[in-house]
């Protein structure tokens, strides 16, 4: 009976979502179904989803029709495909994906948490729905915005200790990750801070992949339509022979 009505709580949970991709190519292996939770506390200045920031906006769904939702398109996935969970920050609707995600697992659906990590916190609350989460997560792609905490601070208005906790977290618990950065030249590409995410990211015991992001701009259109100014005016998108440099420091190319 107990187990009956837990079955039943978890079927009611609801998240709000922002936008759903069904043929996502980049968020993860393989052809993706992408679900863009609303919610986000970090308010990075190259941020190209700001319409995901308001915690409650978007549709309301299930974790039950989500899932319904993204499996009509299995055949798509092939052996490597699966479902991505995206945002805003996916980990403000914790229990949520974790039901997604059990769901998935059901069916056997690779599964792929795309985060910046901010709600991670070390208290046992926390992650007592962090490790229910793991349990039903392939792999993790996490975007580590700055190494240094205070220049962390100042690009998205928060510190990143627990952020690398996390990371460090995941590795110790053998979750497979892909770690990514998002490079603005003259903002998030000097060397010494990419050598020492380097030096970081090369003790952690489970890097799939580390992955460059060039800064756009194809997000500022969202800025515009919000009334939010554009922190990064003028700023310029890097050069092919600047993401090289910053992919020898990160040791992505020799
Ligand atoms: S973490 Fe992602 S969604 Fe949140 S502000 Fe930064 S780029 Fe935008």
């Amino acid at each position: 009976m107990l187990l009956l009505v837990l079955v039943m709580q978890a079927c009611n949970i609801t998240g709000r979502i922002n936008t759903y991709e069904t043929f996502g190519l980049v968020d993860g292996p393989g052809v993706r179904y992408v679900a863009f939770l609303q919610g986000c506390n970090m308010r990075c200045k190259y941020c190209h989803n700001p319409d995901t920031w308001d915690k409650n906006a978007g549709d309301e769904l299930t974790a039950k029709q989500l899932f319904d939702k993204a499996y009509r398109y299995k055949n798509y996935w092939k052996k490597n495909g699966g479902i991505t969970i995206s945002g805003g920050e996916p980990l403000l609707q914790i229990e949520f994906v974790t039901e997604v995600f059990r769901l998935a697992k059901e069916k056997g659906v690779h599964t792929t948490l795309d985060t910046c990590g901010q709600p991670f916190k070390n208290d046992p609350e926390f992650l007592k729905k962090f490790d229910e989460l793991i349990k039903y997560t392939d792999l993790v792609m996490l975007d580590i915005k700055e190494i240094e905490s205070d220049k962390h601070k100042e690009l998205t208005g928060h510190k990143n200790e627990n952020i690398l906790a996390m990371a460090q977290y995941l590795s110790d618990k053998g979750i497979h990750m892909w770690i990514r950065h998002v490079l603005v030249p003259n903002l998030t590409d000097d060397e010494e801070g990419l050598k020492k995410l380097n030096q970081f990211i090369k003790q952690l015991k489970t890097v799939d992949k580390v992955e460059i992001l060039p800064y756009h701009t194809l997000g500022l259109m969202k800025w515009e339509k919000l009334g939010i100014p554009y922190p990064l005016d003028g700023y310029k998108i890097p050069t092919a022979e600047e993401v090289e440099k910053a992919e020898r420091l990160l040791e992505i190319k020799k």
